[in-house]
């Protein structure tokens, strides 16, 4: 058994190894600027360019219709503060309005709030217990605003990984003529997706999410909609994102992406099996526990807990002592720990949410390692009752 059970995979990932290999020569070999017009730049160009069909092939986009970003995060703010100005600069700066969930990552929630700064309106549909979007509910919410710019709705939650009903919502966005844009950064790599039976118009991805290098992500729009710059410079990226590309990142990224697709069903299938096998341990076999998310629609690598009466900090740190990696519920804002965001708008009372253990498991886990964790959690929330 390893020395280090690593149980964060929705934090991020180990960068493959052949993922590290295939960068090696873009770093120093290969260095030349990708925008130079002599031959020594031609090797990286072209590496961008075969990563970016590449990725395209794999959501059913077109090559053009990808954008290399340095995450996440970014492909969300772009995605967002943009698609607001691209309503504002069509509609003679009347302000537009944004249909978000409570649930997201806040590289989208801040981004709203950001934009709320500037006059922009902000909602929230509402989700069920499991953390899914009520569709109905979002139907009518559609049909009650005049001046949407934008659904953004995750693919899959980061803390509890409910799958959302992406292509329901994208229907319904096209039904409208609304942009629908989805935060995959939790669910590409893992699931497959498809943009255009989807109804997908923008999709963000970040490769440190799927065995690829941290820092490098893209954002998918779709060639109809002239989503203008977010980051402004260089005529890079088809004068859409300026900056001197990240050419080992994007080949690692690429490299990450080939494998994650080819492994996906074999992965997928043995990850759900260890996850339900210490889920159903840790349900059977301790007390005041319950499990947060959806049974049935949810990520195959998201195992998340609540432990009444218990701190989630404390056991992620009693944990790390037994030399297994988790994550805990709660954010840490000026000193204090808050309730994470998301397990207050499913309605898990305090009580309860304080006690948050996110568990996702990687490729490299084995059921050794899962009986030892079962056993570590048992003892440790025991310890933490005093009821050992
Ligand atoms: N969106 C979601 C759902 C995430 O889980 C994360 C990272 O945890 C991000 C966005 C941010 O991605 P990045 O770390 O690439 O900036």
């Amino acid at each position: 058994m390893n020395e280090m059970i690593y149980l964060d995979h929705a934090a991020t990932t180990r960068t493959l190894p052949e993922v590290t290999e295939a960068m090696a020569p873009y770093q120093d070999i290969y260095y030349g600027n990708p925008s130079t017009i002599y031959e020594f730049g031609e090797k990286s160009r072209e590496a961008i360019e075969r990563t970016r069909c590449f990725i395209a092939r794999t959501i059913h986009a077109r090559p053009e219709e990808i954008f290399f970003t340095s995450g996440g995060t970014e492909s969300d703010n772009w995605a967002l503060k943009e698609a607001v100005h691209l309503y504002e600069s069509k509609n003679g700066r009347r302000k537009g309005h944004i249909l978000t969930t409570p649930i997201e990552h806040h590289a989208i929630l801040n981004s709203c709030r950001e934009l709320e700064q500037t006059g922009c309106g902000v909602s929230y549909l509402k989700v069920d217990e499991s953390g899914r979007v009520i569709l109905r509910e979002a139907e009518e919410d559609v049909l009650s605003r005049e001046n949407v710019c934008l659904i953004s709705v995750m693919y899959a939650n980061n803390e509890i990984g409910t799958i959302e009903p992406i292509d329901e919502l994208g229907r319904m966005a096209k039904r409208r003529n609304l942009i629908f844009h989805t935060d995959a950064v939790q669910a590409y790599g893992h699931l497959p997706i498809h943009v255009q039976r989807e109804g997908i118009d923008m999709l963000s991805a970040s490769a440190h999410k799927f065995g690829g290098p941290k820092g490098v992500g893209f954002l998918y729009i779709r060639r109809e909609i002239n989503l203008p710059a977010f980051v402004h410079g260089g005529a890079q990226e088809s004068n859409r994102r300026a900056g001197t590309e990240n050419v080992p990142g994007i080949v690692g990224m690429g490299v990450a992406a080939e494998l994650a697709h080819k492994r996906m069903q074999t992965e997928r299938r043995k990850i759900r099996y260890l996850r339900d096998y210490l889920a159903h341990r840790v349900l059977q076999e301790i007390p005041d526990v319950i499990m947060t998310g959806n049974r049935k629609f949810r990520l195959a690598n998201n195992a998340s807990f609540c432990f009444k009466g218990i701190t989630g900090e404390a056991a992620a740190i009693l944990l790390d002592t037994q030399g297994i990696c988790v994550s805990s519920g709660s954010a840490c804002s000026t000193g204090s720990l808050e309730d994470s965001h998301v397990l207050t708008a499913v309605g898990i009372e305090s009580e309860w949410a304080r006690g948050a253990v996110r568990i996702t498991l990687g490729a490299e886990n084995t059921k050794e390692e899962m009986d030892y964790v079962a056993e570590k959690i048992k003892m440790v929330i025991a310890d933490m009752r005093g009821t050992r």
